[in-house]
């Protein structure tokens, strides 16, 4: 397993995705189930199930994600599917899950991805109830870092706990799948409501750009540092009540969010710049990376 991730980091992962020459080309089919030793079971989604899985021949060790054909087909998702397996697969960086390769057979897919051993980050937020300054500074760090890299190449991904899985040094690893409709869980409506990461912009309809990233950012710095997101209440239609009104009081300038004690000062003004209205106004993602109170606690 060693050598298969030695030579993983190096770019060539022992589960290459082989026969692409172009963005639009397809994965050549290469892997069958029988490839692979199947382990426990790491997680539910709504179209399958996620097992820990290895290689039968390097012992290399991987997430197999097993979808069902016939709960994609009955969504209407095959295409967004194919599409989301063609963004993942060309997506190569320290902080996002890699796919390294799909294939399947007559009932299911099978996406072949980086074992995150540390498992899910909002587990670990529930398990201490909050991150102090060097953790949040680092999450913060590592996130703009692969949003960086994802704004160069056009692509969203969701800022959001239950997105985020952890390696096995702790370091994050984004894990969004757009087409991945997950069951509302009870950590949806303990812990962060949809709209709790709706900016602004998407509220009131406006052009949904890269900048909402930089909004979830800055309620994921909060709910980390606070042990709940800013805009949290009891349903999501009220929710999203409370926070358009609080717009419309409050527009031009920022929206509005109480900042409790627990916020470190350095933090809060990091928060703040990421909560603007304006989208014009918040602060560049670069800036996140440079910022203050992310260089003094970062330990990335
Ligand atoms: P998903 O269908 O992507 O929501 O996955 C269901 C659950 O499986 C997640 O909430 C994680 O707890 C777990 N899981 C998914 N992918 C991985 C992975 N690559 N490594 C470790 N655990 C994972």
């Amino acid at each position: 397993h060693r050598k298969a991730v030695r030579k993983s980091s190096r770019g060539q992962p022992a589960v290459a995705a082989t026969g692409q020459t172009g963005p639009s080309t397809p994965i050549v089919r290469r892997f069958t189930i029988d490839d692979f030793e199947i382990g426990r079971p790491l997680g539910k989604g709504k179209f399958g199930n996620v097992y820990l899985a290895r290689l039968k021949k390097s012992h290399f060790i991987v997430a197999l994600k097993v979808l069902f054909k016939s709960q994609i087909e009955k969504e209407g998702l095959e295409h967004q599917l194919r599409r989301e397996i063609e963004i993942q697969a060309h997506l190569q960086h320290h902080n996002i899950l890699r796919l390294y390769n799909y294939f399947h057979d007559a009932r299911r897919v099978y996406l072949i991805l980086e074992y995150a051993p540390r498992g899910e980050l909002y587990k670990e937020l529930q398990k201490s109830h909050t991150f102090d300054e060097q953790h949040t500074a680092t999450v913060m760090e590592e996130l703009a870092d692969a949003l960086t890299y994802c704004h160069e190449k056009v692509i969203r991904r969701d800022v959001k706990p239950e997105n985020l899985l952890l390696g096995l040094m702790g370091e994050v690893k984004m894990a969004d799948f757009g087409w991945s409709v997950h069951t509302p869980s009870l950590r949806r409506k303990t812990m962060c409501g949809t709209l709790d990461y709706l900016p602004p912009e998407m509220i009131e309809g406006r052009t949904y750009n890269e900048k909402i990233d930089l909004c979830c950012l800055g309620v994921l710095c909060y709910e980390l540092l606070a042990g709940n997101p800013p805009f949290e209440s009891a349903s999501h239609s009220e929710t999203s009540r409370k926070l358009t009104i609080l717009l419309f009081l409050l527009w031009p300038h920022q929206v509005d969010v109480r900042f409790p004690a627990s916020i470190p000062l350095g933090a809060w003004d990091l928060i703040s710049r990421l909560l603007r209205y304006q989208p014009s106004k918040q602060l560049p993602l670069a800036q996140v990376l440079k910022h203050p109170w992310v260089q003094a606690h970062s330990r990335r």
